[in-house]
């Protein structure tokens, strides 16, 4: 008797749209400097992204803030992360924040300068389509199905990288994953406060103030809708509690700023412009690879042989990041790699770490550089015809010296 739980859905046949050497699946940042990166090493590359812009949370998610960029004395990201800083800055799209490189980014040109980037280099696009599944054969991964307004296609790829921050292709090419929730939040702009009428009404009447602004933040979670609200442990693989979330804060901060247009002075014309697209997640699934980075090796400034990423800061948890004097730690290739499933890097958010480390290894700097590691080395697998594992390490260090990655 079959399941009532399950269908078989009929075999078919899928078209197969391309043929690449390189198929990044993901457009954030890890994904552009990997597409970036296999193209420029002579790779025929081609990107997939379910939205129709690039930037993953940088563009989706209003994450504009660079950090960890140098430590106040060094330049410690350079590579692909300097070039899109030298990228933005003409357009008047870079605005520092400290001394020590940190800086905003301009969202809307981000997506501009990230897609002529990929476009100058080569690098074929295929937006609003999602990577469902690894096309899988003999074994190892030899391309990616995709679904998209165009139907369910298929394209073959010598290597495919991940880079859709959840290991959503790893896992399901049947890698081990680790996968504990985090915090999520929904990216939102409130505009149209007069602030210095809040002000005056706050200096008038302090105490009526602290009563509209404690039931505004008890309708709201316990935030004001100009601040991002948090909500912990969400599995941000699952699709039933990630809808949960966010209509859920989406429904609270419409509520608080109904609440504050009708109660507090200076709210009357209040509004919320945007709320932004790509849910907020700090952390989801990553890869359990050749090596798990741990947040010891971080905090103990441990350095590699097969180091493909040097990195400055420090970011454990909930704070400013932590600048460690002269902090240097290693991004160890076999991070990027999976345990026994061939044709497949993972980059990014998703990289194999232990959870303290992934609160460091999904700041934007770090997967800019795993990006672009993990690109170099799915491009030189595919043109060598070997396996990802199979790439020399001495061999990819040479390579991201010569695209002027800091190695030390
Ligand atoms: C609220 C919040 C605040 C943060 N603040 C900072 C900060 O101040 N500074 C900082 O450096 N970092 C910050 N981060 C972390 C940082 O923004 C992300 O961890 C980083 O952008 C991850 O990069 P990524 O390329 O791995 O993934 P993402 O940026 O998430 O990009 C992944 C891309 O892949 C696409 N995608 C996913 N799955 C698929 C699929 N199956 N098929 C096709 N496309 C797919 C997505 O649409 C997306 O475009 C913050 C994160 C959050 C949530």
């Amino acid at each position: 008797m079959p399941s009532p739980n399950v269908v078989h859905e009929p075999a078919r046949e899928t078209p197969v749209i391309a043929e690449v050497d390189v198929l990044v699946a993901g457009g954030g940042p890890a994904g552009i400097a990997a597409a970036l990166a296999a193209a420029r090493v002579g790779a025929r590359t081609m990107l997939v992204e379910r939205y129709g812009y690039l930037g993953g949370m940088i563009t989706g998610a209003y994450v504009i803030a660079i950090l960890g960029v140098g430590d106040g004395h060094v330049p410690v990201a350079r590579g692909i992360t300097a070039e899109l800083r030298r990228r933005l800055e003409p357009f008047g799209a870079v605005k520092p924040r400290n001394d020590s490189g940190d800086y905003d980014v301009d969202p809307e040109v981000f997506k501009w300068q990230a897609q002529e980037l990929l476009e100058e280099a080569g690098v074929r696009l295929r937006m609003h389509t999602l990577a469902c599944a690894p096309l899988m054969e003999g074994g190892r991964v030899a391309g990616v199905l995709v679904e998209s307004k165009s139907g369910r296609e298929a394209i073959r790829a010598k290597v495919v990288v991940d880079a859709s921050a959840d290991a959503d292709l790893a896992f399901r090419a049947g890698c081990p994953c680790d996968d504990q929730t985090h915090e999520v939040t929904l990216a939102l702009l409130v505009e149209g406060v007069d602030d210095e009428a809040v002000k005056d009404f706050q200096r008038r009447h302090p105490e009526e103030y602290d009563e509209i602004m404690a039931e505004a933040k008890r309708r709201n979670g316990g935030g004001l809708p100009r601040r991002n609200r948090l909500i912990k442990g969400i599995d941000c693989a699952d699709a039933e509690q990630l809808t949960r979330a966010e209509n859920e804060m989406r429904r609270d901060a419409f509520r608080s700023l109904m609440y504050l247009r009708q109660n507090m002075p200076g709210w009357e014309g209040a509004r919320i412009p945007v709320t932004f697209p790509q849910f907020g997640v700090r952390l989801g699934r990553r890869l359990r690879g050749l090596y798990v980075l741990t947040d010891e090796d971080i905090r103990g400034g441990r350095l590699f042989e097969d180091g493909v990423a040097r990195l400055g800061l420090y970011f454990p948890d909930w704070g400013p990041t932590y600048k460690l004097p002269g902090l240097r730690w290693d991004v160890p290739y076999r991070a990027l790699v999976p345990e026994s499933v061939d044709g497949l890097v993972v980059v990014g958010r998703c990289v194999s770490c232990d959870y303290f480390a992934g609160n460091t290894l999904r700041l934007i700097v770090p997967c800019l550089a795993t990006g672009q590691a993990g690109g170099t080395a799915a491009g030189l697998a595919a043109l060598a015809g070997v396996a990802p594992r199979g790439v020399d390490a001495a061999q990819l260090r040479a390579a991201l010296l010569a695209q002027d990655v800091y190695l030390g």
